[in-house]
């Protein structure tokens, strides 16, 4: 049988490799996608961003409902139907990965259901769902095969009980007590569904505080709920061994942060981050590069040392975020016309979609502090803001890190509801290097949480109207 052949084979559907595919395609290219499941999607849509977000705006609507006691508005508790709730979100993903599948088929892209492994620098075998077994040949290639959860083999127990993320977001029930292993993105963002569909969350992390690397005052909002909602966050403590019995898992602890030595839960998440998904690839037979932690190793253009392959996502390294995923791939479609374009953003924003939200872009004030860099940090608490007193969010912060010298925003931060929108002004004003004036002479609509971002650069000039600080000249 003669090979199919194609100008680009893009293997792994996530939101790197379908933004690759999609923009190659619309430049003129001839495109095969390859992917395990029946539509693009990958783990960003089928089990990661998009399943997680629809289970935390359930949580974050279950938890706006208790607070309006405050407020004199009294719901009752929450009557969930976990089959309901779980056909919502399936429903969600299916739309959207059938949208994926349907924008495919529109720009004629060859899309091929199975598994793809390299024969050589310019041919693929793939292995379809029914067994068949077809070679690709490809002037170009892709690589966007993403990453799978990390886990802790050393544990002992393998046991249903015991879930990943992929796991934890099928939402198989809601198990009374929950030990989450992790106090990452996952470990947070899942914790927060269960603890508010009516699991008690225990949370068990490694490091000395919550969401490693992220700049400590954001965090601390986000801690300080999180300390009312779970029944215990353990720092500084790892799990040493974790035991079926019948009634859940026993887990035994080790560290400060240790509540108990020991203790049992129906059920344990393990969210202790991902790999990069390189088995099985054929990469041996190539000359595509692996760096000490595994990610595939790429130039400006994301081209792997193999010159027809280029790598993308999750596979090439941190931070492992859809958004990043989706810009690298654009490059690489790009870099294959001949166009001349480089991935080198400024700002990568970053959330997560907790309640309160975090989120940063550019320069954290940790980052400035361990590059011994000289930067002023420019505060607005939003107590000091009406809109958030409005939404019963006043213990919210955004801060500016501005460079005191030429007075550019080099990073932004923001803790609070809606975090996640507002970060975007950081990414535009570090992007476009505007200065801490550029932030404080546009106009922002009152009465709106993005007001903090103008005003925390009127803070840096000591003249914002709600918060007092020394002025400062222009
Ligand atoms: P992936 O999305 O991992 O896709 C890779 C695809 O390749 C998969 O479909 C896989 O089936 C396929 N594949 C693998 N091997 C082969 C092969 N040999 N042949 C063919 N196909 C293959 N990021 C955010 O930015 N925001 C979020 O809110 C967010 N939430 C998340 C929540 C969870 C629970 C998880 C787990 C992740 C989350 N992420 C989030 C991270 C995000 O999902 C990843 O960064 C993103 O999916 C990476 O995209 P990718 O294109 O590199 O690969
Ligand atoms: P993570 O790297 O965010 O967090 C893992 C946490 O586990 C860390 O705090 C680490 O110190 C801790 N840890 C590691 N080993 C441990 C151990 N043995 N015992 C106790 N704690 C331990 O990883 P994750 O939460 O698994 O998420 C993986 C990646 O997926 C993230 O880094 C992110 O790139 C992506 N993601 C993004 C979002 C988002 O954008 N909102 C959401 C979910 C996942």
């Amino acid at each position: 049988m003669a090979p199919r052949s194609t100008q680009v084979a893009v293997i792994g559907g996530g939101p790197g490799g379908y933004a690759a595919a999609f923009l190659a395609a619309d430049l003129g290219l001839q495109v095969t996608l390859v992917d395990a499941e029946p539509n693009p999607g990958g783990v960003c849509l089928y089990r990661g961003c998009i399943p997680s977000k629809a289970l935390l705006h359930v949580a974050k609507v279950i938890g706006e409902a208790r607070q309006a006691r405050e407020w004199g508005v009294t719901f009752g508790d929450p009557q969930i139907n976990v089959d309901a709730l779980r056909t919502w979100k399936e429903g969600v993903v299916g739309k959207l990965t059938g949208g994926l599948g349907d924008l495919c088929r529109r720009r004629k892209i060859d899309f091929v259901q199975g598994r793809a492994v390299f024969r050589d620098a310019n041919a693929l075998i793939v292995r379809t769902e029914s067994g068949t077994e077809e070679v690709v040949a490809f002037e170009h290639a892709i690589l966007a095969t993403g990453s799978f959860p990390a886990s802790l083999p050393n544990l002992g127990a393998d046991s249903p009980r015991i879930l990943d993320s992929t796991a934890g977001l099928a939402l198989p029930d809601i198990p009374e007590s929950l030990l989450v292993i992790g106090g990452g993105y996952i470990g947070l963002e899942l914790g927060s569904v269960y603890a508010a569909l009516g699991s008690r969350v225990s949370v068990v992390e490694m490091t000395s505080g919550l969401l490693p690397g992220v700049d400590r005052d954001l965090v601390r909002v986000l801690s300080r709920r999180l300390k009312e909602r779970f029944d215990a966050v353990m720092l500084e403590t790892t799990v040493t061994a974790l035991q079926e019995e019948s009634q859940g898992i026993r887990a035994r602890f080790e560290g400060h942060g240790a509540t108990e030595p020991e203790q049992v839960y129906e059920r344990v998440l393990v969210a202790v981050g991902r790999r990069p998904q390189t088995d099985g690839l054929g990469l041996e037979n190539t000359r595509v590069a692996l760096d000490a932690r595994g990610f595939v190793q790429v130039d400006p253009q994301r081209r792997t040392h193999e010159p027809t392959i280029y790598a993308i996502g999750d596979i090439t390294g941190e931070p492992m975020l859809a958004h990043k995923a989706a810009h690298e791939g654009r490059v690489a479609a790009e870099a294959i016309t001949g166009k001349k374009t480089a991935f080198e953003p400024q700002a990568i924003p970053a959330v997560v979609f907790t309640d309160p939200e975090i989120a940063w872009c550019g320069l954290t004030e940790s980052q400035a502090k361990q590059q011994q860099r000289d930067v002023t940090v420019a505060r607005f608490p939003w107590a000091a803001s009406g809109r958030a007193l409005t939404l019963g969010h006043s213990d919210g912060v955004t801060k500016l890190v501005i460079d005191p010298e030429t007075q550019r925003v080099l990073g932004v931060g923001i803790a609070g509801s809606g975090a996640g929108e507002m970060i975007a002004e950081g990414v535009l004003a570090v992007e476009m290097a505007a200065l801490a004036s550029d932030l404080s002479l546009s106009i922002h609509p009152h009465p709106t949480l993005s007001e903090s971002l103008m005003e925390a650069a009127d803070v840096f000039f000591g003249q914002s109207t709600h918060v007092y600080r020394p002025p400062r000249a222009r």
